[in-house]
């Protein structure tokens, strides 16, 4: 048994420790703030109540895995997990809309087909089976197991298989989601469902890899699920008192300032009062600006080796509370895209980037009596993405925007509003420590690197990073990943080759 300390509580976090519980450690959670979940927050005002972080999950076998894993009660005994139906609702810059069902291709076909013409429907569709392909071809290397050594294969080739594209007198194949729209879609409203995607985990679709296309895919083959009886914070909780019942110890408001090391290996942690905890082995679950702190400035990575991703986009979120309840067969989650694609993504991405002037929106309007105070009322969060940092003075205005673009999507929105909130990048850096607030990107293979993130493993014995801001990246599926094989390196040692 060896005495293991993880830095932070977020899902990554809680994740490793279950699972390193289970394997017969003594584990204790570190975590600066007074609560789990990190980026899985809520927000509770009159009895109403909001996620903060995600509002849906994809991927939920991740986390019937841990619970499969570390306990004989399932998941689904601990939380009520639901299949949204649609999917999504699109409303598109030219009025279209669209709605999408839950994890079946035929029926978004058909959807398609309906809504913007019999051809674009089956465009969709076969690009759907290149997105399996690709699946197919990085599922195990970008999530189910721990970062090859020679990532450089993942960096070098661009798994998506793209349809060669003719132009004047050259053939090419789409490298970016943003090429995949125009030439593989020729629909712009296709073009801007797909975008979307990428959007949705703050990438540039321009120079998103082509194999972006697993996001979608994720999405359709495997559904998009929400936590009934209070949202997606309580799947962190459900994770968290699984976690006490595997004998975790939690230590809230404390955090750690330094990672104390003793020849080349970790022997603990030093905890804010300047007490050292000793571990064997320490699991920290934060961003790397944290981690450069925690180590004193001593690099924990070595050349040859994937740096860290410290950059990302954050959110802007309002919360909502409306007089009126939730009309019978609402759409969970619709997205209302820019009218003009081009400038949002030159304001976010662009040289000095800033908030989009008119943003596609993500409108949440979960069917959850847990949410309101009575049926007479509903809980509705509109959130975008916006650059990281950033928090002007400006905040109301930049909130106004978001619900502007909503009311295309809900008529009568501001009639109806009893108050509102706002989230900030602010608030993100506030929950989770990321200072500038940003959120991070699943690892994506191809564009020579640039979108993998460092291995669980690093220089110094005994330490491991774990949660979005390494291997495999950001997102609830990756994060869960990312404890699997910190838990499975740390059980197994570094022959450990994935977990399922
Ligand atoms: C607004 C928002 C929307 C999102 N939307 C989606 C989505 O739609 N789909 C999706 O898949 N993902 C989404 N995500 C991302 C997803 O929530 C995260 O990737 C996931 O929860 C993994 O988090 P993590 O394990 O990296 O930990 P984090 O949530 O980053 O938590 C880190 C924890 O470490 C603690 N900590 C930091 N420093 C210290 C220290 N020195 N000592 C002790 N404790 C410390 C923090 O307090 C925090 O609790 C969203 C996130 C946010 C914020």
């Amino acid at each position: 048994m060896a005495r293991i300390a993880v830095i932070g509580a977020g899902m990554g976090a809680m994740a490793a420790a279950a699972r390193l519980a289970v394997a017969g450690h003594r584990v204790v959670v570190h975590e600066r703030t007074g609560t789990y979940g990190g980026a899985l927050g809520r927000f509770e005002r009159d009895g109403f109540s909001f996620d903060t972080g995600p509002g849906l999950l994809p991927l939920p076998a991740v986390w019937r895995d841990l619970f499969v894993k570390t306990g004989k009660e399932p998941l689904e005994s601990r939380v009520e997990l639901v299949q949204v139906d649609p999917s999504s609702r699109h409303v598109f810059a030219d009025g279209t809309e669209v709605s999408l069902p839950n994890a079946s291709r035929a029926g978004v076909v058909a959807a398609l087909d309906a809504a913007l013409g019999p051809a674009a429907g089956q465009r969709w569709g076969d690009f759907l089976v290149r997105a399996r392909e690709t699946w197919d071809r990085t599922r195990r290397p970008l999530l189910e197991e721990p970062l090859w050594p020679n990532w450089e294969v993942l960096a070098e080739r661009e798994p998506y298989p793209a349809v060669p594209h003719k132009r004047l007198l050259r053939t090419r194949r789409a490298g970016t989601l943003a090429e995949v729209g125009a030439w593989e879609l020729r629909d712009a409203r296709l073009a801007a469902l797909l975008e979307s995607h990428a959007l949705a985990y703050g990438l540039d679709p321009r120079t998103a890899p082509a194999n972006s296309a697993v996001l979608p895919y994720m999405e359709y083959a495997f559904g998009m699920w929400y936590v009934r009886g209070g949202g997606l914070r309580e799947l962190a909780r459900a994770v968290y008192e699984r976690c006490l019942a595997r004998r975790v110890e939690f230590r809230f408001g404390a955090e750690v300032t330094g990672i104390v090391e003793k020849d080349g290996r970790v022997a603990g942690v030093e905890l804010a009062e300047g007490a050292v905890a000793e571990a064997e082995f320490v699991v920290a679950g934060v961003a790397p600006g944290v981690l450069d702190r925690l180590c004193g400035g001593s690099p924990v990575r070595g050349g040859g080796e994937v740096p860290p991703r410290r950059d990302g986009a954050s959110r802007l979120t309002v919360l909502l509370a409306l007089r009126g309840g939730r009309p019978q067969g609402t759409a969970h989650r619709t997205v209302v895209h820019a009218p003009d694609r081009d400038a949002e993504l030159d304001a976010l991405f662009g040289a000095a980037p800033r908030m989009p002037s008119r943003p596609t929106v993500t409108v949440v309007r979960p069917e959850d009596p847990a949410l309101v105070p009575d049926a007479d009322h509903e809980a509705v969060t509109v959130s975008s993405v916006v650059p990281a940092g950033g928090d002007g003075p400006d905040r109301e205005d930049r909130a106004e925007r978001l619900v502007e673009a909503a009311e295309r999507a809900v008529p009568g929105l501001r009639d109806r509003l009893l108050w509102h909130e706002v989230r900030t990048p602010a608030d993100v850096a506030a929950a989770t420590g990321v200072a500038d607030g940003a959120i991070p990107v699943p690892a994506l293979a191809g564009a020579g690197g640039r979108l993998l993130h460092p291995a669980n493993g690093t220089r110094t014995g005994g330490l491991f990073t774990v949660g979005g801001w390494s291997h495999p990246g950001g997102g609830l599926p990756h994060a869960g990943m990312s404890g699997a094989l910190v838990a499975g390196l740390v059980v197994e040692g570094p022959e450990f080759r994935g977990s399922r």
